[in-house]
């Protein structure tokens, strides 16, 4: 060990578990990339600003998660703590709403800040892939970004997942019934803080996961009661999309998200192996956002899901991905001049695209041939002064154990016949 270690509430990602989140971010993007939306990336950091107006200022991303820095040159930046704020942003500089080809579809991936209290599945660095369909109201994007989550969970083979979905009304329904929430709450027996937050963010109240707060809110209104006409019609329709595509999901009257600008249609992934920090992916709408940072009226619908969570999610199903091997072929040459000799042939089988490795540092047969067995490679090259000579290499076939000497001037054409 160096005298260093990661800082508080994060972790590296090394070999081999490395090689699963890897696996899982492609596995989360390609229903997406298969369904017309295109790759975004946007900067680690933003002007806080956008955050503090876009993300809420009640939230508690904003009030105490939130990392900020003031740069030297007086500018207040904050690490992202999530994506939607920034791909917004980023979509409206680049004026890609304006190219008449609404809903603008994209994806992304990477990591994402928030000071937190450290725990199992809660980190201070963590990794999401997400996805915002902007500019379009209409059910069935809702409905096709949850069956796109779905899909891609269920391709990693998860099964112990939920889906929780509510409606959270619009800009003419939810006040009356933040109002009438509010009303409610004042009378319970909570402590300051949470006092506090009935007056800035009250639906937030609902997500308490404390034991004795959910208690007192068995008969809170519901939030159901309240929806317009409108939204009631346009939640009914997710609904059945959903069902028709033979999604299951729960509704959950109490589900709210941790962010401001969420409107209509809210969804939460949860797993049921998680513990605490159950919750693996999340999303909805958005209709009011593109304003709120100073854009036009977009109505938009998006998902993130956490990349860290899913990981111990398959973990905690007892999943392994069915990674297969990057090295296909591993060379072990026995002396000086069969090292120049392999590690040219190395070279060509890379170049001809075929995952080639090498046994480095001039190690004995013995530990290079472990050495092979490791990298998973079908096949091993192995040469020693006598087979330079005959102008052979020993082609050993790692599952079957077989080996032939295959002239040096063929070895590249012969495993690309082997490998397909
Ligand atoms: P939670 O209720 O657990 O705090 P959240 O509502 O803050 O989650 P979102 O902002 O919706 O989470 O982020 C989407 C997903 O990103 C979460 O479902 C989770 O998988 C992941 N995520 C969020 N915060 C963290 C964190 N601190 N560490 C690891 N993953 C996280
Ligand atoms: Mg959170």
């Amino acid at each position: 060990m160096s005298t260093f270690q990661a800082p508080k509430g994060t972790y590296d990602l090394t070999p081999p578990r490395s090689a699963t989140f890897l696996a899982v971010r492609e596995a989360i993007a390609a229903p997406l990339r298969d369904s017309g939306y295109g790759y975004i990336e946007t900067p680690g950091f933003e002007n806080v600003e956008l955050f503090a107006r876009g993300v809420g200022e009640s939230t508690d991303i904003v009030t105490k998660e939130m990392y900020t820095l003031t740069t030297k040159g007086g500018s207040q930046l904050a690490l992202r703590p999530e994506g939607t704020a920034s791909v917004l942003r980023a979509a409206l500089e680049a004026n890609l709403h304006k190219a008449g080809n609404l809903p603008v579809k994209l994806w992304y991936s990477g990591s994402y800040y928030r000071y937190e209290r450290p725990q199992a599945g809660r980190y201070r660095h963590f990794s999401q892939v997400g996805a915002e369909a902007i500019g379009t109201e209409d059910p069935v994007l809702d409905a096709e970004l949850i069956i796109l989550a779905d899909q891609a969970y269920r391709s990693l083979g998860l099964r112990q997942f939920r889906i929780l979905l509510n409606s959270l009304g619009d800009k003419e329904c939810r006040p009356v019934y933040r109002e009438a929430l509010q009303t409610f709450l004042r009378d319970l027996d909570l402590d300051e803080e949470t006092r506090r937050r009935i007056e800035i963010n009250p639906l937030r109240v609902l997500d308490d996961k404390r034991a004795d707060v959910q208690k007192q809110l068995t008969d809170a209104p519901k939030l159901r009661d309240y929806l317009c006409d409108a939204c009631k019609a346009y939640h009914e329709e997710v609904r059945a999309l959903l069902t028709a595509a033979g999604v299951v999901f729960e509704d959950d009257e109490k589900l709210v998200r941790g962010l401001d600008y969420y409107t209509r249609t809210t969804f939460e992934f949860v797993h049921d192996g998680l513990g605490a920090q159950s919750a693996v992916g999340g999303g909805g709408r958005y209709d009011g956002l593109s304003e709120m940072i100073g854009g036009p009226e977009l109505p938009s619908v998006g998902w993130a899901l956490g990349v860290d969570r899913t990981v111990l999610a398959l973990e905690a199903e007892g999943i392994e991905l069915d990674l297969p091997a990057t090295t296909s072929v591993y060379a072990v040459p026995l002396g000086e001049e069969a090292r120049r000799a392999l590690f040219g042939v190395v070279t060509g089988l890379r170049r001809a695209g075929i995952a080639a490795d090498f046994a480095f540092g001039g190690r004995g047969l013995k530990g290079a041939m472990k050495s092979a067995n490791r990298s998973g490679a079908r096949y091993a090259l192995v040469a020693g002064e006598r087979d330079l000579a005959e102008g052979v290499v020993q082609l050993k076939d790692m599952e079957s154990g077989e080996q032939s000497a295959v002239p040096l001037s063929e070895v590249e054409a012969e495993l690309a016949k082997r490998l397909g």
